[in-house]
């Protein structure tokens, strides 16, 4: 739902454009009709939406973007420290990386030394430390470990391979897990015995939920995620209006967008109107994707989850189906990955949940960096503190 015919903005979903009337000059910010990714970043037209947001905003607030994505984006436009000081934005549990609690990690480190196993899985995983190792580490001591783009790519290792168990590591949230499920069909649909997901997929919406409810960072608005929301729709974000009177403005991730989505929840926030604004029209429905999401309740049932820095969060985590038990890594391998231990000294946990931002960890800098990196939000191309190491400092 946009906010429409407000006294001061007007938005529209068809045209996907907004008119502002500052005082007496009306400046008009086209985004739907815009074609080329430089026009999503057009100086004047970021400048016309910050001296909306400065002209609007009256009391401090404090904005969390839910998505590692948009902390990246905000980090490398320096976004933050254009925005007047009355707006800080706060980054949260929008990395999937960084959420994958430390005994899943030692789960599919254990899982890849599984003698003749091969362990398929995206790169970021493969430097992410568990309680004493990383993948990498797994995998230089022997342990066969693929990186791979695609899970069409771990289904032709598992045809290459028909004789060894080939296991895709599924990290991700709702915007990964649907290929996840369709490759899992098609396993299913060819045969492949020895093709099998081990499922750390999780949800965002219940992760959000989990942070309000614990009440220990205030927040006022939400930049929603815009990946995760073009699947699940904007209606799935209902309930921070409803339920915590808290506005969401689902957003994209050039710097219009997030400006955008500033100004909707500053403008919300101001009039005590709080909604749903999707601000990501060109990719975002109210419903998302029926597509996607058919396939993903076809293949995972919703469970709990654990998030690093949140712990164990109902109904946030994606189950394999009985359906599907033989191809289920966790119910196929019988894993022991012995006692867990969390990286001394690493605030991850806090910046998670948005309760520290990466500089306050004493560790920023100085032992981690990501050459080096302790935790792993350190180490995502989505993890915040890798964003303020790259980008932070020529901001700051
Ligand atoms: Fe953890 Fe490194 Fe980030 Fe500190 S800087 S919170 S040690 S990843």
């Amino acid at each position: 739902m946009l906010p429409l015919n407000r006294n001061t903005a007007h938005s529209s979903v068809a045209g996907d454009c907004l008119l502002w009337d500052i005082g007496k000059k009306v400046q008009l910010v086209y985004t739907g009709n815009m074609k080329y990714i430089d026009e999503f970043r057009d100086p004047t037209l970021a400048r016309s939406l910050l001296a909306r947001i400065a002209a609007r905003s009256t009391r401090p607030v404090r904005l969390m973007e839910f998505c590692g994505g948009h902390t990246h984006a905000i980090m490398r436009y320096g976004l933050r420290n254009l925005l007047p000081p009355t707006v800080e934005l706060r980054s949260g549990p929008g990395c999937p990386v960084c959420v994958t609690a430390n005994a899943d990690l030692d789960h599919a480190i254990a899982l890849a030394r599984v003698p003749g196993l091969i362990l398929t899985t995206f790169g970021d995983m493969v430097r992410v430390p568990g309680s004493t190792q990383t993948l990498q580490d797994t995998r230089a001591s022997g342990a066969d470990v693929r990186m791979v783009y695609s899970t069409l790519d771990a289904l032709q290792i598992a045809r290459d391979n028909s004789s060894r168990p080939v296991v895709f590591l599924g990290v991700g949230f709702e915007t990964t897990a649907p290929t996840i499920a369709a490759a899992l069909l098609q396993a299913q649909a060819e045969e492949l015995e020895n093709f099998s997901v081990l499922s750390l997929h999780k949800l965002t919406p219940p992760a959000t939920r989990a942070i309000l409810d614990e009440g220990e960072v205030a927040v006022d608005g939400i930049i929603g995620p815009g990946h995760v929301t073009t699947i699940i729709g904007a209606d799935a974000w209902r309930f921070l209006p409803e339920d915590y009177a808290v506005p969401v403005a689902i957003a994209g991730f050039e710097p219009l967008d997030i400006l955008r989505a500033v100004a909707d929840l500053v403008d919300m926030i101001e009039d005590g109107r709080p909604a749903v604004a999707n601000t990501y029209a060109r990719s975002v429905t109210r419903q998302g994707n029926p597509a996607a999401l058919g396939v993903l309740s076809s293949v995972f049932a919703v469970g709990a989850a654990e998030w690093r820095g949140l712990g164990a969060v109902p109904a946030s985590g994606l189950r394999i189906r009985d359906d599907f038990a033989s191809h289920d890594a966790a119910c196929l391998f019988d894993i022991d990955p012995g006692p867990t231990r969390e990286h001394k000294g690493c605030l991850c946990g806090d910046v998670l949940r948005g309760t520290v931002v990466p500089p306050e960890c004493p560790l920023f800098d100085t032992a981690c960096t990501p050459a080096q990196p302790i935790g792993p939000c350190m180490v995502s191309a989505e993890g915040a503190c890798a964003a303020y190491y790259q980008f932070g400092q020529e901001f700051e």
